[in-house]
């Protein structure tokens, strides 16, 4: 059995490793990289293997930075079928929706600045690639085991990172003995609202884990929520808008619920509230349609609240008409917006219309990568620009660290230490002093066996 790191190594985005065993080929994850242009530009790379060879996909979660190439690995000859969680089905046939909308206005906007003697570009990938890889998914639920390959068996448990998130759990058993991988996808945090914390699982041989925030610890999330009333109270007495740039998977969901519980306390009455993101509408209408996956909290409250959405004076804006329409709102607005990391989406339009205003607050609920524009605002930029413009950034900006959908550096030991026995773990999904950082608390002070995956490392699984 041999372990091949190839994405999320030696850096977070673009999820994707293999697992090799006898003749047989599973891809764990095949997500997009993300990040600046140049960064991105490398999701058309070829594959570092071929598509055709592989027997089965196993995907974590729906994010896009883990799922984003699976339409580039059907479209290049994978025929398998793709092993996920219900829910992370539905929320794929949204995210990739989009990816492929995205990337046909992208190859539009290159090949109008293209010089005639240059070939078009061909976009990323199409609907069409899209949906087969939709089609090749198969859904499973939590704790069910299944036979995926020739004795390998998968498990999914819940990773308390978005809907349908998994730890995926595999054991592989040959002549020669067995041998457990297990593969955290991402993890989340401890008590986040309507999801169940991460799952612990007490025997691995193997652990490959993620370490996003391996060397921070959030800041708590009570405190995080007086926060944003805070953040709510000083917009109120500026008069300006409150914009939110969001994941419109997971995070989008999770400020409706506390915007929807702290009601009252907040005085949101008082304003106008906006979910400004075709796909983040329809992500709550798939996390309305799974509330088996909810929290005991969460499911107390959605008998109570049967209606969605969970908001009273919520505005659910679909079309750009709608969209549009907010740009003329000058003050009393609250709007959450894609993209999460700035780089595209109505956030960018509504930072055209208020990040140079003085009055304007901008509430950053999430993690913001490197070269994306969310990072540029975050490290305190003075003038950002946007279609060619420049803008001053005059809002008064907010990172709430409290609200990320990943465990933090005590929550990933906390979920080690359920194990009985220390595995042997290999990290990914960190930026490379993070991991390192992450490694050294490991093998330091808590004496596990851990390394860093470095891109292209190889690992043998031995029988035991
Ligand atoms: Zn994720």
């Amino acid at each position: 059995m041999r372990l091949e790191f190839y994405g999320a190594a030696g850096g977070v985005t673009g999820s994707c490793h293999i697992l090799r065993m006898g003749s047989h080929t599973l891809l764990l994850d095949c997500g997009m990289i993300q990040g600046g242009r140049r960064d991105e530009a490398r999701n058309r790379d070829p594959f570092p293997f071929d598509p055709a060879e592989i027997d089965a996909v196993v995907l974590s979660h729906a994010h896009l930075d883990h799922s984003g190439r699976l339409p580039l690995l059907v479209r290049q000859g994978f025929r398998g079928p793709i092993y996920t969680g219900n829910a992370t089905r539905d929320l794929c046939r949204i995210l990739l929706a989009d990816a492929a909308s995205l990337a046909a206005r992208d190859a539009e906007y290159t090949n109008r600045k293209r010089r005639q003697s240059e070939d078009p570009v061909e976009p990323l990938f199409t609907h069409k690639d899209a949906e087969t890889a939709i089609s090749q998914m198969a859904g499973m639920s939590y704790n069910q085991p299944r036979e995926i390959l020739p004795g390998l068996t998968l498990v999914f448990h819940d990773a308390g990172h978005i809907l349908g998130s998994g730890i995926v759990d595999l054991s592989y058993r040959s002549g020669d003995g067995s041998h457990r991988l297990v593969f955290t996808g991402d993890l989340g945090q401890y008590d986040t609202p309507i999801l169940h914390d991460p799952a612990v699982i007490e025997q691995a041989d193997t652990v490959i884990m993620e370490c996003t925030y391996g060397n921070r610890l959030h800041r708590d999330r009570e405190q995080t929520i007086r926060e944003i009333g805070d953040i709510i109270t000083a917009a109120r007495h500026d008069r300006g808008n409150i914009l939110i740039p969001s994941f419109a998977i997971g995070r989008s969901q999770e400020l409706l619920y506390q915007l929807g519980t702290h009601h009252e306390e907040w005085e949101l009455d008082r304003w106008s509230l906006f979910l400004d993101s075709p796909m983040a509408i329809q992500a709550t209408r798939v996390y309305w349609e799974y509330p088996h996956l909810y929290d005991e909290e969460a499911t107390k409250l959605r008998r109570a609240e049967n209606p969605m959405p969970l908001v009273k004076n919520l505005r659910l804006t679909a079309s750009v008409e709608e969209s549009m329409a907010i740009n003329r709102i000058e003050s009393g607005a609250i709007i959450i917006a894609g993209s999460g990391m700035c780089n595209g989406g109505r956030i960018v339009h509504h930072f055209k219309h208020n990040i140079w205003r003085q009055g304007c607050h901008v509430l950053i609920p999430g993690y913001q990568a490197q070269g994306t524009l969310g990072r540029r605002i975050v490290d305190g930029e003075p003038s950002i620009r946007i279609h060619g413009r420049d803008y001053q950034v005059r809002a008064t900006i907010h990172t709430v660290g409290g609200l990320s959908a990943h465990a933090d550096r005590d929550d990933l030991l906390r979920w080690l230490s359920g194990f009985r026995a220390g595995p042997r773990i290999f990290l990914v999904h960190g930026e490379p002093d993070t991991a390192a950082a992450f490694r050294d608390t490991l093998v330091k002070d808590h004496g596990y066996d851990a390394r860093v995956a470095e891109p292209g490392l190889t690992a043998e699984l031995l029988p035991v």
